[in-house]
């Protein structure tokens, strides 16, 4: 026994919903099918830290923060290639407001709800996709084989004349996006880039003197490995480094590029060794260091990572502006913010219709791109999820009533 549907949207994340948002029209029946119990559960997750839905930059800019595994150029990522078509920042911030949503633009350029929270827009959303005809049905999992479902009710199977496949990347697999599809679609004929880890932390195996600084938030460093670079905040954890500073060097790190940590961006290497100049005198090194760095986290991650430790004041500044950071891999999906990996740009037309199943399109973090935390990943996933459904939508035109 299967069902007849004009559209099925496989994912209740943010690419799934805008697809079926593109694909609702009046007397169309769009169903959305969603494996865990509630939609968008990692939207939300995202919501608990503040909720940065986009970057406030000019498009061009926002582009190149893209890059996939695969070693296409950026322009050729989809969606976000033709300009003329994107859903940017500019047009994030008008979907969100449209649904009543007052935002908020930081000092850096991230775009937050002012209540921060991700629920509220949830709520609203759900509402209006609901209004325009499309119906959800949560515990239901697509188990392949066509379009089979694992239900409350047992085996189902849908009939869809065009299907959304937004089932995500493999990060927090917990919330939902367990990549357990990408056999599935390998037998299919479709090329998967193998999933890694984007956006996380490093382990490190400290030494126990930094026990007394598990949970410190490090701040007024800049990082570097490769040709990222970045001033933000990062913390010190029982098991490693994490926090946006770390994120944004990772995908380097990840790919071998030595990592430092400049613990005085804003002094020259000369005003430095100047200070380290200053004698010691009785002081222990700790202390000596202390006055000098005016920090005691800098200090021991000066001692950690820095020895053998130099003698001279040349050599003590030339450490502390370039300290190696010293990790042991980065950390695993079950933590990463994001995954790079996916199905690759070859395996999908412009539509991001799958070469190999038409009539099935391809939207979200399942691609094969990866970009730094700041709203560059939710905004990519409603555009093209929105890109997607929108050609979803015009294949259905074509295909003239069912
Ligand atoms: C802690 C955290 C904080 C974050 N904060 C931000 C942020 O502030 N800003 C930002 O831009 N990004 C943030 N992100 C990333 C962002 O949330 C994701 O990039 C985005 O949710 C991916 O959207 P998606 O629709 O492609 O996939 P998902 O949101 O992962 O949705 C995919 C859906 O498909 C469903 N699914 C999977 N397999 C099946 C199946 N077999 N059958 C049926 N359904 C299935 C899943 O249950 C899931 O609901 C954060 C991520 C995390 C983990």
């Amino acid at each position: 026994m299967s069902e007849a549907v004009d559209a099925l949207v496989i994912g209740a994340g943010p690419a799934g919903l805008m697809a079926a948002e593109a694909l609702a029209a009046p007397g169309r029946r769009v169903v959305v099918a969603e494996a865990m119990p509630t939609p968008a559960r990692k939207f939300l997750m995202a919501g608990k830290s503040g909720l940065n839905l986009t970057k406030d930059e000019p498009f061009p800019a926002f582009a190149q923060r893209f890059t996939v595994g695969t070693g296409a150029l950026p322009r050729t990522l989809g969606y976000l290639g033709q300009s003329e078509r994107a859903f940017g920042p500019a047009e994030v911030m008008a979907w969100a407001r449209g649904l009543g949503v007052e935002l908020f633009t930081g000092s850096t350029g991230r775009v937050f709800p002012v209540g921060m929270k991700a629920s509220p827009l949830l709520r609203a959303w759900l509402g209006r996709l609901r209004a325009g005809g499309v119906e959800l049905r949560t515990r239901w999992r697509w188990i392949g084989g066509g379009f089979r479902f694992d239900t409350p009710d047992g085996l189902r199977v849908i009939r869809p004349r065009v299907a959304v496949l937004a089932l995500g990347g493999a990060s927090w697999p917990r919330l939902g996006s367990d990549a357990a599809w990408v056999p599935w679609l390998e037998a299919a004929g479709v090329t998967v880039a193998p999933f890694r880890p984007a956006n996380m932390g490093f382990r490190v195996d400290w030494s126990p003197p930094m026990a007394r600084h598990f949970g410190a938030a490090v701040k007024g460093t800049a990082l570097s490995a490769g040709d990222l670079a970045s001033r933000g905040e990062w913390i010190i954890g029982r098991h490693g480094i994490e926090g946006g500073g770390i994120y944004e060097i990772s995908a380097a790190l990840r790919d071998g590029a030595a990592g430092f940590v400049d613990l005085a961006p804003d002094l020259h290497h000369a005003a430095l060794a100047a200070r380290f100049a200053r004698p010691r005198g009785k002081l222990s090194l700790g202390n000596w260091l202390r006055r000098v760095l005016d920090d005691p986290v800098k200090v021991a991650l000066l001692l950690e990572w820095g020895r053998p430790l130099p003698t001279d004041p040349a050599g003590w500044a030339a450490l502390a502006k370039a300290l190696p950071l010293r990790h042991g891999g980065p950390m695993g999906l079950e933590t990463a913010i994001s995954s790079a990996g996916g199905v690759t740009w070859d395996s999908v037309t412009e539509a991001q219709e799958l070469r190999a199943l038409p009539g099935v399109f391809v939207a979200g973090e399942m691609l094969d791109w990866e970009a730094p935390t700041g709203g560059y990943l939710l905004t990519a996933c409603l555009g093209s999820g929105l890109h997607a459904g929108r050609a979803a939508a015009a294949r259905l035109a074509v295909l003239g009533p069912g």
